[in-house]
C-alpha cells in the first residue's frame, strides 16, 4: 500500500513542477511561431523599404527630367534674346560709327562754324544717344552671356549631384533587394518545414480581415481571404486563423481534420445554393458564408448528437466558433457553424 501522505506530497510536488515547467513541445512550437512571426515582419518591412527606395529613385528621375526640360526652355529663350541682340547690334554699331565719323551736313557745319546751331546740337545728341544705346546693348549681351553660363553650370551641378544621388539610391535598392530576397528565402524555407495548417496560419495576414470587410457580401476577392487546409475552402482572415486552431484541436481528438463541405461562398454560388434549397440557404447577399465567416461541416458534425457534433458544441467556442441558435431549429442545420458572436453576425 503506498503511504497516502507520501502520495499527496508527491502529487503536490508533481503539480508544482507541472506549473513551473510548462509542456515543452507546446513551448517549442510557440517559440518557433514567434521566430516565424518576427521573420515575417522583417520580410514585410524589407519589401516596404524596397518599395519606398524604388519610389524615391523614380521621383528623383522625374524631378531631374522636369529640371532639364525647364533648363532647355530657359536656354532657348536666352538664345532667342541673344540672336535678337546680335541682329541689331551690328547695324546699330555701324550707324553710330557713321554718325560719329560723318556727323552729316549739319554736324560738320556745326563744328566748322556753319549751319544752324540747333541742327548741330541735334546731330551731336543723336550720336551720343546711338553710342549709349550701343553700350547698353553690349552690356545687355554680356549680361545674357553671364546668365547663360551660370544656368549651364547650375545644370551641370544638378546633373552631377543627381548622378551621385542616383548611384547612392541604386546601391540602397540593390542592398534592399538582396535583403528582401534573403529574408523571403529564409521565410519560405522555414514555412516549408511546417505542417500545412501551420504554414497556412503563418501566411494568413490578420489585417486582411479589415480589407475584406470593405467588400459586399459574396464579392470578396480571393486575395483578401485565407485558404483552409481543406482543399478549395477559404475564409476571412480572422475566421480562418481561428479555424486553423479549431481544426488542430479537432485533429488531436479525432485523428483527422474537420470535414468541410462549404466555407466562403461567392454571390453567384449563394444564388445557386438558394435556388437549390430555398428553405435552407440564406437570401443571396445576406449569408454569413458571403462574409467568409461561416462553414458547413461534414464527417459526422452534420448529425446532431454525434460525437463530432458534441465535441464541436463543447469546444468550438473556445476558438471563437459557435453553432448559432437559429441553426438548432429554424432551419435545423447542425452542419452550419459561424465565427464570432459580435454585431457582425
Ligand atoms: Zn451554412
Amino acid at each position: 500500500m503506498p503511504n497516502p501522505r507520501r502520495s499527496a506530497v508527491l502529487t503536490a510536488v508533481f503539480l508544482v513542477m507541472a506549473t513551473l515547467v510548462p509542456f515543452t513541445p507546446g513551448r517549442a512550437a510557440e517559440r518557433e511561431g514567434d521566430t516565424l512571426e518576427a521573420l515575417r515582419r522583417e520580410a514585410s518591412k524589407a519589401r516596404t523599404d524596397l518599395e519606398k527606395a524604388t519610389k524615391e529613385m523614380e521621383d528623383r528621375k522625374k524631378a531631374l527630367a522636369t529640371a532639364q526640360t525647364k533648363l532647355r526652355g530657359t536656354l532657348r529663350d536666352l538664345a532667342t534674346a541673344e540672336a535678337e541682340l546680335n541682329r541689331i547690334r551690328l547695324p546699330l554699331a555701324r550707324l553710330a560709327n557713321t554718325s560719329y565719323q560723318q556727323p552729316g551736313a549739319a554736324g560738320s557745319m556745326a563744328i566748322f562754324g556753319g549751319g544752324s546751331p540747333d541742327a548741330a546740337l541735334r546731330s551731336t545728341a543723336d550720336v551720343t544717344l546711338l553710342a549709349r544705346s550701343q553700350q547698353a546693348l553690349v552690356d545687355h549681351a554680356d549680361e545674357l552671356q553671364k546668365r547663360k553660363q551660370s544656368l549651364v553650370s547650375a545644370a551641370q551641378d544638378l546633373q552631377s549631384r543627381n548622378a551621385i544621388d542616383q548611384t547612392r539610391v541604386q546601391q540602397q535598392i540593390d542592398g534592399l533587394k538582396q535583403k528582401s530576397s534573403t529574408l523571403t528565402k529564409q521565410l519560405t524555407a522555414m514555412l516549408s518545414r511546417l505542417p500545412l495548417d501551420q504554414r497556412l496560419a503563418a501566411s494568413c495576414d490578420k489585417s486582411l480581415a479589415t480589407k475584406s470587410r470593405q467588400f459586399p457580401n459574396g464579392l470578396i476577392p480571393a486575395k483578401y481571404l485565407c485558404p483552409l487546409p481543406q482543399k478549395g475552402a477559404q475564409l476571412r482572415a480572422d475566421a480562418a486563423l481561428a479555424f486553423y486552431k479549431l481544426n488542430a484541436g479537432y485533429k488531436r481528438r479525432f485523428g483527422q481534420q474537420i470535414c468541410v463541405t462549404d466555407s466562403y461562398r461567392s454571390l453567384p454560388d449563394q444564388h445557386r445554393v438558394y435556388a437549390e434549397r430555398p428553405g435552407f440557404a440564406a437570401v443571396p447577399g445576406t449569408s454569413n458564408h458571403g462574409k467568409g465567416q461561416a462553414v458547413d461541416l461534414c464527417g459526422g458534425v452534420q448529425s446532431s448528437g454525434s460525437s463530432q457534433f458534441n465535441w464541436m458544441e463543447s469546444h468550438a467556442k473556445v476558438y471563437g466558433w459557435i453553432h448559432p441558435a437559429w441553426a438548432y431549429s429554424n432551419p435545423f442545420e447542425p452542419w452550419h457553424w459561424e465565427y464570432g458572436t459580435d454585431g457582425d453576425r
